[in-house]
Order: C-alpha cells, then structure tokens, then sequence
C-alpha cells in the first residue's frame, strides 16, 4: 500500500532538506500529519511568505525585509572594509563575534571546477565594479576552509590585488575542510582578529 499522493508529495519535499533521508522525511511528514489546524495554516503561511517577505539586497546579495540594506548602511557601518562571504547566512554568523563593522559581498557559492561553477558564474566584474567604486581599503576573505573556499579566496586575491587592494583571509585557527557556518563564535572571533595578508 502506498501513501496518500499528498503525503508522498509531502515527503518528497522534506527529502530535498540537507540531512534527512526517506525515513527522517517520514517522520517529520507523519508528524506534521498530528499538528492542528491552526499550526498547520500558520507553518504554511510562514513558508509562502518566506519569498515574498524577504529580498537581497541588489549590491551586497545580504537577506533584507525593507527596501534600504542596513548590511550596505554606510552611517552605520566602515566603508573601507569589504569582508567576501559565500552565503548571506554566513554575515550573521560574523555579526555575533562582534569584531566586524564593515561591508559584506555574498558570493552566492565557491569556484568548483568539476560542478561547472566557474568565474563568470560567480559573478566577479559586479565585485571589482563594487570594489572599485567604494572606498574600499582592506577586502577580507571569509570562505570556507575547503578546496572550494580555498581555490576561490586565491582566484579573489588575483583579482583584487590588482586593484592595489590589500586582501586578507581568516586563517588562525579555522579547521580544514570546514564550513564558516559550523564555525564557533569564538573561533571565528580569533580568526578575524588574527587574519592575515596572503
Ligand atoms: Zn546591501
């Protein structure tokens, strides 16, 4: 016997989320099916909303509710500091160390090769164009510790060290192969503090 098509539906859904398999999927479907109404509607809502609530901001690519970008807020944040992220969620990860003020650029994924991402798709002129048309002093590179972050933080010191730009990398302590997102607060604190030139 099958499931109902909308449970199937339902769990195929769940399935595309990182980390769950047929049997987690199941569970969280069966699970949802026991919710009430009300918290049905609400979660179903929440999820329509999610796109249409929420924007990126045009230049830095950071998650946005209003029309202004408070992440691009110059008043409020030092302009001559670039820090070069791979995802919005990364900017808040950063934020909670408390030992960054300036702007943020979201790459929006690392160089890889072998999946196709090349440079062209990653968008760099509308960087250097960015780079070049803030006061920008120092471009740190927050990428992840992996060949991919590895590759991309190299082809960007390229890059924008033609623009006599001095780059930096977090470095000091960040462990290899290692997502910035799976990265403590403290940890990643240190290694902003201690980035280095490269
Ligand atoms: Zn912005």
């Amino acid at each position: 016997m099958k499931y109902p098509t909308p449970l199937q539906q339902l769990i195929a859904s769940l399935k595309l989320l990182p980390g769950v398999g047929s049997k987690t999927a199941e569970r969280f479907a069966f699970q949802l099916l026991t919710w009430p109404d009300h918290a049905l509607a609400d979660f179903a809502s929440t999820l329509a909303e999610l796109k249409t609530k929420i924007h990126t901001c045009p230049a830095c690519h950071c998650l946005i509710e209003k029309e202004s970008c408070e992440w691009c807020d110059t008043t409020r944040r030092d302009p001559s500091l670039l820090c070069i992220i791979s995802s919005p969620k990364d900017a808040y990860a950063i934020e909670e160390t408390h030992t960054y003020k300036g702007l943020y650029h979201v790459l929006g994924g690392l160089l890889s090769p072998l999946d196709g991402r090349s440079a062209e798709r990653l968008d760099f002129p509308k960087l250097t164009h960015r780079i070049s048309r803030l006061e920008i002093r120092e471009v740190i590179v927050a990428l992840d510790s992996t060949l991919e972050g590895d590759a991309t933080a190299l082809y960007l010191k390229e890059q924008i060290g033609q623009l006599g730009i001095c780059v930096s990398r977090l470095a000091l302590g960040l462990p290899m192969g290692s997502p910035l997102e799976y990265v403590d607060g403290g940890t990643l604190s240190r290694a902003f503090t201690g980035r280095q030139s490269f």
